[in-house]
């Protein structure tokens, strides 16, 4: 802006100066040419006194009544002469000697006063007509000066000279017509001796003050036929000096010096440079208020909102917009929209992070207060977040988490089980209730329940623990106790054999095991003999003591696996041989019977003396798919009548056909 401002403006003040050099310069030429051309005219008309004077004293020479002897007649005729011409001070005439003889006022003799003006047109080849020194005229008592004349007989012999002091105010009163109503300076010096004879306008110096060297007086000495000067002035000031030498003055050197003041010469041009300079300023001012108002309002304006609108988003104020008018720059406009764009995403931005907040808020609400300690894990396997609650359940405060591997607290015994929930974790698959033991840091192992999810930041994995150890503890009770109840509702109280409801399931599911494999199932009902008897013999108490006792023969011979002997109710016992055939079973069958004679069990009502069996044995062979679980235990019952019926301590198996049996 500045270098357009000066682009315009520097013509207009190169023009400005160009225009006031150009006046100064033709001012002083004119000046100059104004002052020589005054001073000549100056000059011109004081030859003309020179002259005139010249004539005069010639006319005044050449009167009858003009002798040297002087004498009345002489003094009246220049009294008279005197009154004619008042350019004169005063006329005489004087001899030789330079006594005065005849004067229009003196009447006594006496020498005339300039002594060197009487030497001079004395002299024998002096001028006719001479021009004398600066004086204070005797009677006058005025500055003057005298003009001599020679005076001669009628044979031509110089006798003596006429003289007329001049009236140097007169003189110089004529000079001052050219001064221009006092604007030009009017002087009439003697450069030779260094004086002022006038001065115009007046002042105290005039009256043959001498100036010596005066630089004007040097300048008029070196052009003796005139010229122009700038100098000091006479009466001081920087002056303009045209000076010309006055005609038929030329015996005493005078010339007319006509100056112009400097300062008054150039006092216009300075005020007109000065008017130039302001209007110049006006126009600059002008101009830059204009450049000012439209920057302002194009530029700055624009730039102050957009600055506005910058300095309150950086504030935080997101609603805060830049609107600028249409004729602003497309620029200016295009960051202005990009500073709203801005506020716009800032603004989305800060909603979402104060959703975030609110929610990691929430969630930390939930994680502080939460009964459950939640971790979270890094890609690596450290913790980076531990709840406050980890001081309950584990008793290791946050801190002290956060710096140890979590493997560090984790039981040797489950190391695999971790290691296998950390690999369905890290394949991106939850996983829930996983169970290990934590060191705690009393030193104890607590029971953990873990549920463990993936999360998609970082890969981060998210686990919340519980505590489960007294859970775990009464689940292990339970468990206990449940097995216990299983195996007392299965169990017969007396004999600890399988009881009665136990044998109907595994019956049931050894006959359709072996339907389903084609495999061959046996079954040998045992009955007591004439327990009846033994009881009424030997007591109830006596009869439970022999069937513990026959239980455990029965225990003893069949321990192959597979093999259930359960106690079928009563005296009767009931044995399921899963994969057996026929013959297998009865000497199954056989043995037992053997076991329980060798026990020896006393009994005098019993044919045998001791107690004894009897076996009914039938098999389901491959085959018999007819068959069913209640035929097959049918047989055997028939099987066992058969032997009761044989005479008891024996074994029967039932025949394929049933009737034959029976
Ligand atoms: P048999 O040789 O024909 O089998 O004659 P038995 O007397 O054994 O047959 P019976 O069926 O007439 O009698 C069975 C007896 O078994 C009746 C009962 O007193 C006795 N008994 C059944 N259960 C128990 C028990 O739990 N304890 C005792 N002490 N006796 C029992
Ligand atoms: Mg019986
Ligand atoms: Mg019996």
């Amino acid at each position: 802006m500045t270098i357009l401002i000066a682009s315009a403006i520097l013509p207009l003040a190169v023009f400005v100066g160009f225009s006031v050099y150009d006046d100064y310069v033709r001012t002083l030429a004119a000046a100059r040419h104004d002052v020589v051309q005054s001073a000549r005219i100056a000059a011109a008309r004081q030859s003309q006194i020179f002259a005139t004077s010249r004539l005069l004293l010639d006319t005044l020479r050449r009167s009858p009544n003009v002798s040297i002897e002087g004498g009345a007649s002489c003094d009246a005729t220049l009294a008279q002469f005197k009154e004619a011409n008042p350019q004169f001070l005063t006329v005489g005439l004087m001899d030789a000697d330079g006594v005065i003889t005849c004067h229009n006022i003196l009447r006594q003799r006496q020498p005339f006063t300039d002594g060197e003006l009487v030497t001079r047109i004395m002299a024998a080849n002096a001028e006719e007509f001479i021009v004398g020194n600066f004086m204070i005229g005797r009677v006058s008592k005025q500055p003057t000066f005298a003009l001599a004349m020679a005076y001669r007989d009628a044979a031509g012999n110089k006798l003596g000279a006429v003289f007329a002091s001049i009236d140097l105010a007169r003189l110089s009163a004529t000079a001052e017509i050219v001064s221009d109503g006092g604007r030009l300076a009017v002087a009439m010096v003697q450069p030779a001796s260094g004086r002022i004879l006038s001065h115009f306008p007046r002042n105290d110096v005039i009256g043959g003050t001498v100036l010596g060297n005066h630089p004007l007086f040097a300048a008029m000495r070196s052009m003796p036929g005139g010229g122009v000067a700038e100098t000091a002035g006479l009466m001081g000031d920087e002056i303009i000096y045209g000076f010309e030498p006055i005609d038929g003055a030329e015996t005493s050197g005078l010339m007319i010096a006509v100056g112009e003041s400097r300062q008054a010469l150039l006092a216009p041009i300075r005020n007109r440079a000065m008017h130039s300079a302001m209007a110049a300023a006006a126009v600059l001012i002008a101009a830059l208020v204009a450049f000012w108002c439209l920057g302002d309002r194009l530029h700055m304006a624009p730039i102050l909102q957009l600055t506005r609108t910058a300095g309150r988003i950086k504030n935080g104020d997101f609603a805060a917009r830049s609107r600028l008018p249409f004729w602003h720059s497309p620029e200016l406009r295009d960051l202005g929209e990009t500073l709203n764009a801005m506020a716009v995403r800032l603004e989305e931005g800060r909603e979402a992070e104060r959703a975030v907040a609110a929610s990691e808020a929430r969630y930390r609400l939930l994680a502080a207060n939460s009964a459950d300690m939640i971790t979270c894990l890094d890609r690596r396997d450290m913790r980076t977040f531990v709840s406050p609650a980890c001081k309950e359940v584990i008793g290791w405060s946050p801190a002290e988490l956060l710096t140890q591997p979590p493997s560090d607290l984790i039981h040797p015994e489950d190391g695999e089980t971790v290691l296998s929930m950390m690999q369905v974790l890290r394949s991106g698959t939850p996983v829930t209730e996983v169970r290990y033991r934590m060191r705690h840091k009393d030193g104890r192992y607590i029971w953990v329940e873990v549920n463990g999810r993936p999360t998609e930041i970082d890969d981060q994995l998210v686990f919340v623990l519980r505590d489960v150890t007294a859970r775990k503890a009464m689940e292990d009770e339970l468990a206990r106790a449940n097995r216990q109840l299983a195996s007392l509702a299965s169990t017969d109280g007396l004999t600890q054999l399988l009881n009665r409801r136990a044998f109907d399931a595994v019956l049931e599911q050894s006959f359709d095991m072996a339907l389903a494999n084609g495999r061959s199932l046996s079954l040998l009902l045992l009955d007591v003999d004439q327990f009846k008897a033994f009881n009424d013999h030997y007591g109830h108490m006596a009869g439970d003591e022999a069937l513990r006792a026959v239980a455990a023969e029965l225990r003893a011979v069949l321990r192959r696996p597979g093999i259930a002997v359960a106690r079928y109710g009563g005296e009767e016992f009931a044995v399921v041989l899963p994969e057996t055939p026929l013959s297998t079973a009865l000497q199954e069958a056989e043995a037992l019977r053997h076991a329980v004679v060798s026990r020896a069990i006393a009994h005098e009502r019993s044919a045998h003396g001791v107690v004894t069996i009897s076996i009914g044995a039938a098999t389901l062979t491959i085959g018999d798919t007819q068959l069913s679980r209640s035929d097959l235990i049918q047989r055997a019952d028939l099987a066992l009548y058969a032997a009761k019926r044989a005479g008891r301590n024996r074994t029967e198996f039932a025949a394929t056909d049933l009737s034959v049996a029976s």
